[in-house]
């Protein structure tokens, strides 16, 4: 079983590893270990600030639903600010740790195991805000997968609700090969990521923590104009993308983008 793992395994050819169930064994025990004890979770909430949260009340969001739940940093987040959280993901290892996380800190986290692919199944309630964060899309290998974990959140959503998901800026790594900042999502000194490999539908990040523990993932570089197209295809009226926090921004200077789709 995935959790219990211990190295990645990508085959003999790990640039041929496109494939979007493939997230289940990328985050293996050690690597979300790794990534939570050197992930400086109070430099993140500095780094973002209060974005997230000014964002769901400006849409008058109180229930939300945490797709990608990860290690529970937002989850948490929003709990602390007093919403109502619901936090899902598809990996058994990341909700444990969430779980764990969230006890250390005096929450009790509800949690969901689930595909975004088949989300319904396990979902059976409706939320003013679905938010997935963390350059989390980006593990879907395929178009057909993509539309239907957004078509799965929109439908859980509200008539008036709100989805915000972010991304990676990835047209800058395509089109001009510069490597991200990586200010906002791997804060501090300990996590180097940088792009090892990079094609139309690849990007394959190594991750090097201290002590030689290096890991990677796999994922599809999502191009900015697309990912708003497939938010207007799947259904939402109104897509505003801001770069790293900012509504004004030079397209090649964000590291992450964030697109908050408005259902009506
Ligand atoms: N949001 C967290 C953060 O910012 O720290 C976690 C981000 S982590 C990069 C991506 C998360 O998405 C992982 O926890 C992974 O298990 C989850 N994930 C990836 N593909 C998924 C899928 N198809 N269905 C459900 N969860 C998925």
């Amino acid at each position: 079983m995935a959790m219990n793992r211990r190295a990645q395994d990508y085959g003999a050819d790990p640039l041929a590893v496109r494939d979007t169930n493939h997230y289940q064994s990328e985050y293996i025990h050690g690597f979300v270990e790794k990534w939570d004890e050197l992930i400086d979770w109070d430099a993140r909430a500095r780094s973002e600030g209060d974005f997230f949260i000014r964002q769901l009340k400006e849409q008058g969001a109180r229930k939300v639903l945490d797709v990608a739940t990860g290690t529970g940093f937002h989850s948490l987040q929003l709990l602390r600010a007093g919403f109502e959280v619901t936090s899902a993901d598809g990996s058994p290892t990341m909700l444990a740790k969430a779980f764990d996380n969230a006890r250390r800190r005096d929450f009790i986290l509800r949690t969901i195991h689930a595909d975004w692919r088949w989300l319904n199944r396990d979902v059976h309630d409706f939320y003013d805000a679905v938010i997935c964060l963390g350059n989390s899309f980006t593990h879907l290998h395929n178009d057909n997968d993509r539309r239907k974990a957004l078509a799965e959140f929109y439908a859980t959503l509200r008539h008036d609700g709100i989805l915000i998901l972010d991304q990676r800026n990835y047209d800058a790594i395509l089109d001009h090969r510069i490597e991200p900042t990586h200010n906002y999502y791997y804060c501090g000194d300990n996590v180097r990521a940088t792009p090892e490999y990079v094609d139309e539908t690849l990007a394959r990040f190594r991750y090097e923590f201290p002590g030689e523990h290096v890991f990677h993932l796999n994922m599809f570089p999502l191009r900015k104009g697309y990912v708003r197209q497939l938010l207007r295809e799947v259904g939402f009226q109104k897509v505003t993308t801001y770069g790293d926090f900012q509504e004004t921004y030079h397209d090649t200077e964000p590291d992450f983008f964030i697109h908050v789709a408005e259902k009506s």
